[in-house]
């Protein structure tokens, strides 16, 4: 169309969508569902290719990011043991497709260079987060280790008396913190502290703070005249903070859990929340409450979740493809709001009358055996006296031994004389199993 010519009938009657208005967001997303990957994620490259003014890179985005993400190779190189390529092949005859083979663990498929053993995992993360970028590491004691080191290395870590404490299996505070170069300076009283507290260290004369950290002491409760200074109080002293929240828990709202949050989360902190409550980072396990293999997640700040990853420690700490495959696994379940791939949260938010039904079931066919209400816990210190409404079968006698000497080894509770077998954690899949051996 030349200047100072007449639109043509063709240009009046072009759909307006087409060009003057963006496409949706939602429909663009749609289209790019061949590409397997969770809804939220393709909304995400929609809307950016949409922003770019380029909605056409859209599937471009959706590509490049599936091909960041761990998966299975043909290893035509020559080279037995790849360094990029997960080192020594897996046999493909036991186990899952992820680990079988060669995988593209430290191979960057698009520019057929080195990569990095996070990229995809760590954008996952991030996204489930809400944080600019995300790594892992071997556990959570390796993610407080790794980012003091890396972020306070011989400088000064503020932390609440009330919070330097032992969280089990000898995850000491003020050990891990000596390990890691950073020097403790504990503030406030085991009962109490405030954001003054903090303050008056930070700005005491010599004072070379590097970061506050907080640490959720997940596996006891002080009660009565207590007070903490909350991540959100503490985020503008000027010194970035660093919250181990321990249990995992990834967003406060369980967009995951069709019913929501269930009742006995209570107040337990979530990455997201403390994120946008202004932490730097937040650190937490992959096997407690995410639900996930024993992993230790770093989220955060691009920029201190780089340094950490920069740290020559991170090499020493860094967990195995299995590991990161697993724990890819684990990310886009709650991606795809897929609950029978995440087991911890399907076990925990069954309905007791589900159980109550099982339990009656395996118990009409064992002698002796009664249906009796039961409560289950969360466990591994998160939560604790928590417990959820459950449905156990009991049997007179101490049937421990006999269970755990069976092929497929049963663990069961004894308690004053009778055992009790809670159908909470038995995956219904077994139910018959468990009626045939008991
Ligand atoms: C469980 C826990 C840890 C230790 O985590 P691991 O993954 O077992 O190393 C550290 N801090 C808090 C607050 C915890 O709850």
């Amino acid at each position: 169309m030349g200047t100072g010519t007449r639109p043509s009938d063709c240009d009046t009657i072009r759909p307006v969508t087409a060009v003057d208005r963006p496409p949706s967001v939602d429909k663009l997303a749609r289209s790019l569902a061949s590409s397997g990957l969770p809804h939220p994620l393709l909304v995400d490259f929609a809307r950016e290719a949409i922003a770019a003014g380029q909605p056409d890179e859209a599937t471009q985005l959706a590509e490049a990011f599936r091909r960041q993400l761990l998966g299975r190779v043909i290893n035509a190189t020559g080279v037995l043991l790849h360094t990029n390529l997960g080192r020594a092949p897996r046999d493909s005859g036991q186990g899952d497709a992820q680990g079988a083979g060669y995988s593209n663990l430290e191979f960057d498929l698009s520019t057929g260079q080195r990569g990095s053993r996070y990229a995809g995992l760590g954008r996952l993360l991030a996204r489930l987060c809400g944080a600019e970028a995300a790594m892992v590491v071997n556990n959570n004691a390796a993610a407080v280790l790794l980012s003091l080191a890396a972020l306070a290395d011989g400088r000064q870590v503020v932390v609440s008396r009330g919070e330097a404490v032992e969280i089990g299996g000898g995850f000491r505070v003020p050990e891990v913190m000596a390990q890691s170069g950073a020097r403790l300076v504990d503030v406030g009283t085991t009962n109490r502290t405030r954001r003054s507290d903090y303050e008056r260290a930070i700005d005491a004369p010599g004072a070379d703070v590097a970061v506050v950290l907080k640490i959720h002491p997940s596996n006891f409760r002080v009660e009565g005249f207590v007070e903490e200074a909350s991540v959100a109080v503490l985020s503008d002293l000027g010194v970035p903070v660093l919250a181990d929240i321990g249990s995992g828990l990834l967003d406060a709202a369980c967009p995951w859990l069709p019913s929501g949050p269930p009742a006995w989360l209570a107040d337990e902190p979530a990455a997201r929340q403390t994120l946008a409550d202004g932490a730097s980072l937040v650190m937490f396990s992959g096997d407690k409450l995410f639900g996930g293999p024993q992993a230790g997640i770093i989220a955060g700040r691009a920029d201190l979740v780089a340094a950490c990853a920069r740290h020559p420690l991170a090499r020493a700490l860094r967990p195995g493809g299995l590991v990161l495959a697993a724990l890819q696994d684990t990310a886009l379940a709650y991606l795809r709001r897929d609950l029978a791939a995440l087991p911890f949260w399907r076990m925990a938010t069954i309905d007791v009358g589900v159980l109550r039904r099982r339990a009656a079931d395996i118990a009409a066919n064992v002698g002796g055996a009664r249906v009796v209400d039961s409560e289950a816990m969360p466990g591994a210190g998160s939560l604790p006296g928590v417990t959820i409404a459950s449905a156990a079968i009991e049997l007179d006698g101490d049937h421990s031994v006999r269970l755990r000497a069976l092929a497929l080894p049963i663990v069961a509770r004894v308690r004053d004389g009778v055992t009790l077998l809670d159908l909470r954690t038995i995956d219904s899949a077994d139910d018959a199993y468990v009626a045939s051996s008991l």
